[in-house]
């Protein structure tokens, strides 16, 4: 494909396209790590590991009411397992379709600041767009609450903490102390119910 740029950053400077005719538009190969997408979860994993990586397709047309941005992008999001807490590679889906508003007339240098609240869609006055924080909410939606590493992950031992995926521990037959108190307790209710 021509005239494909391949971009690490999810901020682009629109100036140029928007000097350019209504249509004109600009065809990027999105390939970014951007850890700060979502929030900060414990993980098991290097720091050179990316929390988030985005790849694909994204296109920018300049339209009557700005830059237009389209994307179907996929990310590959590194979520602890819910049961074991091992890192686990959770690949989305990020379709990308919005507009982004001038907040500076071009020709003019006038502010023609929106009316709006909607601050992640705006061009600043250097012409920047970043799509940073529409990724992030996407991603964030996309994200599956329940994350496992496989279906019959076995999870922690609730008392020594082994990870019972890569062997029995030796505390499997005792019973779990907080379970003993538990009991207990119930015990002592039935009685006084007597
Ligand atoms: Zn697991
Ligand atoms: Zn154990």
């Amino acid at each position: 494909m021509a005239n494909v740029t391949v971009t690490e950053k999810v901020i682009f400077n629109v100036a140029q396209l928007l000097k350019e005719p209504v249509g004109a538009t600009r065809n990027h190969l999105v390939d970014a790590d951007l850890q700060d997408l979502v929030p900060d979860t414990e993980l098991n994993q290097g720091p050179d590991e990316p929390r988030v990586s985005l790849t694909g397709p994204l296109r920018l047309m300049h339209v009557t009411d700005g830059v237009l941005v389209q994307g179907d992008l996929s990310a590959l999001v590194t979520m602890p397992c819910v049961r074991c807490l091992e890192p686990v590679r959770v690949p989305l889906n990020v379709a990308v379709e919005e507009t982004f508003e001038p907040t500076i007339d071009l020709i003019t240098g006038q502010s023609v600041r929106p009316e709006e609240e909607e601050r992640a869609l705006w061009i600043d006055e250097h012409h920047i767009l970043d799509l940073q924080e529409v990724l992030r909410q996407d991603v964030l939606v996309a994200i599956p609450v329940h994350v496992v590493c496989r279906p019959d992950c076995r999870g922690l031992c609730a008392t020594c903490g082994k990870n019972l995926n890569e062997g029995d521990c030796d505390c499997q037959s005792e019973p779990d102390p907080r379970w003993a108190a538990l009991q207990e307790l119930l015990e002592d209710t039935k009685d006084k119910e007597k």
